[in-house]
């Protein structure tokens, strides 16, 4: 992957972590079984993926402080093991999550020290860390949370973190496109 050189207009962007196809096409078919059970629009299975730190709308000129904050990330690898589904009622989101991970928030600690270093602090409500994988929006406000709890989430391959990713994020008629701008290894 190709580094952006940052000389775009603003863009939407947000950094993640990004799963292997065969976990992204475990969660998918896991999404469709639970949007026939519960209703929802469903992600679509290459756009699933966990973000660390969402940023919003940046000008073109901050994109290297960025891709410097992002380099300057010092983290080890980490395994997480996607195996419970859960749904918000505030913004009627299903979600995939696993149980806490100390290198997971490690790295998300490290990501939001360097963007504040690197003169990117963000806004003080995004820094609570609430890590997820959008699986469906649009859920009934009166699905039960509880259901959604008890939803079968397993046999997903355990998911090897080894690098993330800057995303750009923009709508289209089939939902946002996220591409690729940079990524940033794990090393212990
Ligand atoms: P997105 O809004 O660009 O979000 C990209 C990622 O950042 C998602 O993982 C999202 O989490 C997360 N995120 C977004 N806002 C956040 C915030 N304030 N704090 C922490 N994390 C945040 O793209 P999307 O997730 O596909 O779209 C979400 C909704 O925003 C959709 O209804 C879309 O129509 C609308 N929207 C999108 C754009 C765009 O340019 N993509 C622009 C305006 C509005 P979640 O998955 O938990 O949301």
């Amino acid at each position: 992957m190709l580094e952006n050189d940052g000389a775009a207009a603003t863009q939407r962007l947000f950094f993640a972590l990004w799963p292997s196809a065969e976990l992204s096409a475990g969660l998918a078919d896991i999404a469709a079984a639970a949007a026939r059970r519960f209703g929802g629009q469903v992600s679509r299975r290459e756009s699933l993926h966990l973000t660390l730190a969402f940023l919003g709308d940046v000008p073109g000129e901050a994109i290297p402080a960025l891709l410097a904050a992002g380099r300057q990330v010092v983290a080890a690898p980490f395994h997480l093991q996607i195996d419970r589904l859960g749904f918000w009622r505030h913004n009627r989101l299903l979600w995939a999550g696993c149980a806490p991970v100390p290198g997971l928030q490690a790295l998300a600690g490290e990501l939001v020290a360097a963007l504040a270093a690197a003169g990117q602090p963000l806004p003080e409500r995004q820094r609570t860390f609430a890590p997820h994988l959008t699986l469906a929006r649009k859920l009934p406000a009166a699905t039960s949370i509880a259901e959604v709890g008890d939803f079968p989430c397993t046999s997903l391959p355990e998911w090897s973190c080894s690098r993330f990713v800057l995303v750009a994020s923009r709508p289209s008629a089939a939902g946002s496109i996220y591409s690729p701008l940079a990524e940033f290894p794990l090393s212990a």
